[in-house]
C-alpha cells in the first residue's frame, strides 16, 4: 500500500513536471512568434535554388576609401586649408575672416562670430577635425569651446573636457543640451580630435508638422558617442528645442564669444 502511495506521488510530481516545462516552452514560442519581424519577400514560397535570393542590379557605386590620409572619391571638401572662400560668417553673409593657419588649419578669430560653409545640404557623412587651444584658459563651457551645427542649427558640441567637468548634456560629444555622448573619448588638450558624423535631415509635412526627426551617429576619435540619436529640435542655450521647417542647410562653426580659440582642418561631405 505504501508503495503504491510513493509511486502514485512519483508521477504526479512528473506529470506537473512535464505540464510546467510545457507552459514554458509555449510562452517561449509565443514570445518568439511575436519578436520575428515579417518581411514580405520572404512570405513566397522559399526557393529552392541559391541564384534565386541573389541579384545583380542596381550596381552599388564605387568610392575610392579614406585611407593615407585620402577623403573618399565622392567626398566634397569644404576645407582644405587653402583658403576660407567656402566660408562666409552666418551673421551677415560677409567673408570669414577666421585665421587661416600655415599647417593647413583655421582657427575661431576672437569674436567675429560663427561661420557657415556656403554650400548647402541635407542628409550627410562629416569628417571634421578639431583641436582645443593651449594654454588651457577658464573652466567649464569657457574652456575650448565651440561647435559643429549640423543643417546649420543643430549642435554637437566642442569643448575641451579634458579635467574640465561641465553639465553632462553639454560636454564635448553631445547633442547640445538633449543628450550627452556615450563616451568621452579626447585626446589631450592641443591635439587633433576627429569627429565622423552620419546625419539624417528631419523631415516636415506640407503644414509645417515634423513627420520624422533627425537622427545623429557620431565617432569620436574612433569611439562611438552618438548612436542613430534621435535630435528632438534646435539646440538653445536657453529654452526647449524648436522645429522650424527647413530644406536644406549649411554646415556652421561656432565662435563661442569669449576668446575659445578652436582651430579646424580636413573637412569633408559625402552627400547621403
Ligand atoms: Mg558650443
Amino acid at each position: 500500500m505504501y508503495k503504491i502511495f510513493i509511486i502514485g506521488t512519483l508521477v504526479s510530481v512528473l506529470i506537473s513536471c512535464q505540464e510546467k516545462i510545457k507552459e514554458e516552452a509555449n510562452q517561449i514560442i509565443e514570445e518568439t512568434k511575436e519578436a520575428v519581424i515579417v518581411h514580405e519577400e520572404y512570405m513566397k514560397p522559399e526557393p529552392t535554388e541559391p541564384e534565386a535570393t541573389e541579384y545583380y542590379e542596381p550596381k552599388v557605386p564605387v568610392v575610392g576609401p579614406a585611407t593615407e590620409g585620402k577623403i573618399p572619391s565622392d567626398a566634397i571638401v569644404l576645407f582644405d586649408g587653402s583658403s576660407l572662400d567656402g566660408w562666409m560668417h552666418t551673421q551677415d553673409s560677409t567673408a570669414a575672416k577666421w585665421h587661416l593657419n600655415k599647417d593647413g588649419s583655421m582657427t575661431v578669430a576672437d569674436r567675429t562670430g560663427n561661420i557657415r560653409t556656403k554650400q548647402e545640404f541635407g542628409d550627410v557623412q562629416l569628417h571634421i577635425e578639431w583641436r582645443s587651444p593651449l594654454p588651457v584658459q577658464r573652466d567649464g563651457q569657457n574652456r575650448g569651446n565651440s561647435g559643429v551645427f549640423l543643417n546649420g542649427i543643430y549642435e554637437i558640441q566642442v569643448l575641451d573636457n579634458n579635467d574640465n567637468d561641465t553639465y553632462v548634456n553639454g560636454q564635448v560629444g553631445a547633442i547640445y543640451k538633449q543628450g550627452p555622448p556615450l563616451a568621452m573619448a579626447s585626446v589631450p588638450t592641443g591635439e587633433w580630435n576627429i569627429y565622423d558624423i552620419i546625419y539624417h535631415a528631419p523631415e516636415f509635412n506640407t503644414d509645417g508638422g515634423k513627420t520624422k526627426s533627425a537622427t545623429v551617429t557620431v565617432l569620436h576619435n574612433g569611439v562611438l558617442i552618438q548612436d542613430h540619436t534621435e535630435i528632438k529640435g534646435t539646440t538653445p542655450y536657453i529654452g526647449w528645442p524648436k522645429n522650424p521647417v527647413h530644406g536644406k542647410g549649411p554646415l556652421m562653426l561656432q565662435d563661442h564669444g569669449d576668446d575659445s580659440r578652436v582651430s579646424y582642418r580636413n573637412i569633408w561631405v559625402r552627400e547621403l
